[in-house]
């Protein structure tokens, strides 16, 4: 039986999405050939990277706003180098929200000097810092929207005159937003998107060119914008499977249309939180995130009871990270209402027997 999958990613995915893409792992649009035997430069795949980036930036909202939209390899752990790599001459702003933060820090400080603009790691990260002050001679800010890992999440994003750059690996597509609001958003595909293995990068090139130092020709946006993403040979299956879950979800109505059904998951995940005596909320209120809901038991003697009652309901992957504890439900696009709903009965379950 299909179990309810709240894995933090690589994650649920739709499942006529698994379906097509089996399929295509066995014969491509009945070429006679798998997805993953044929070349990448041939129409097939071209078609299919062509296709994967229009709706990326159709979904977003940016297409002819001079954007380019690029699927590349090395995570969104790569881009963490990348983004200062081409960006960073002088000196850039970050906001430390939590674990992935932090290592977007350390790449940058590779390259230049790095402004924490603020931070939440006085309360392990169980918040969105506000009210800060953005230097203005910086040349870029990077914020990470969606905190994986503590279930925070930035509702509201400063305005400002330096580039905007954005880790969203862990919400986008998932909520609507003004995204020109951004010059360089980036995502590791496993978590809203895709498989692991393709990382979407949506950069406007007017911010590009600006530094003064050399960049090796992989680590250059330039590059891969100029060869259409096909600098080196792409992650074929990966942006396939990319492709068709920006289908299913262009298919459904677009991002406005999941945002409302991610509110509702949400609505429902945290009224249970905040009302079932069993459990308690890890983030702040106001900026817990629709993505990634982190909680505890009240009672940690009850941990073995909890873990039997939602592995017996066929939950996956609810186990919180090493450095939060207690426990997360990841409602990733594809989850549905439902799995949620069976993970609510749950919890109701436990308040009966504590
Ligand atoms: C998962 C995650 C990453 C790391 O992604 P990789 O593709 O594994 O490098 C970075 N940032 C955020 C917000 C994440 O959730």
């Amino acid at each position: 039986m299909k179990k309810h999958n709240f894995s933090a990613g690589p994650c649920v995915l739709p499942q006529e999405v698994l379906l097509k893409a089996s399929e295509a792992v066995m014969d491509l649009n009945e070429s006679g050939l798998s997805l993953i035997e044929i070349s990448h430069r041939s129409k097939d795949f071209i078609d299919v990277m062509e296709k994967a980036k229009a709706l990326a930036l159709e979904l977003l909202g940016l297409e002819g706003k001079g954007y380019q939209a690029l699927f590349l390899q090395g995570g969104a752990s790569l881009e963490f180098l990348m983004v200062a790599y081409n960006l960073l001459e002088n000196k850039a702003g970050y906001l430390n929200t939590g674990t992935w933060s932090e290592k977007s820090i350390k790449e940058a400080k590779l390259f230049g000097e790095v402004i924490e603009v603020g931070s939440s790691k006085d309360e392990n990260f169980n918040y969105i810092p506000k009210g800060f002050t953005v230097p203005e001679d910086i040349d870029y800010l990077h914020l990470t929207s969606n905190n994986t890992i503590f279930g925070t999440q930035i509702k509201k994003f400063p305005s400002i005159k330096a580039p905007l750059v954005c880790d969203m690996s862990s919400d986008i597509f998932s909520r609507q937003l003004d995204f020109s609001q951004f010059d360089l958003i980036y995502a590791g595909a496993q978590k809203n998107m895709g498989p692991a293995g393709t990382t979407l990068v949506v950069v406007k090139e007017d911010v590009l060119g600006k530094v003064s130092r050399k960049i090796p020709s992989m680590l250059d946006y330039k590059v891969h914008i100029s060869k259409d993403s096909m600098f080196n040979t792409p992650p074929v299956f990966a942006v396939y499977v990319s492709m068709l879950t920006l289908e299913w979800l262009k298919d459904l109505g677009g991002i406005s249309a999941i945002e409302e059904i991610n509110n509702k998951k949400a609505q429902l995940l945290y009224s249970e939180i905040d009302l079932n005596p069993a459990f308690k909320g890890f983030a702040k209120v106001e900026d817990r995130s629709n993505m990634n809901a982190t909680f505890n038991l009240t009672d940690d003697k009850l941990k073995d009871t909890f873990d039997a009652l939602w592995k017996d309901a066929g939950i996956n992957g609810l186990n919180g990270h090493r450095s939060v504890g207690g426990y997360r439900a990841s409602m990733y696009n594809a989850l549905s209402l439902e799995s949620v709903g069976v993970l609510v009965d749950v919890m109701s379950e436990m308040e009966r027997k504590g």
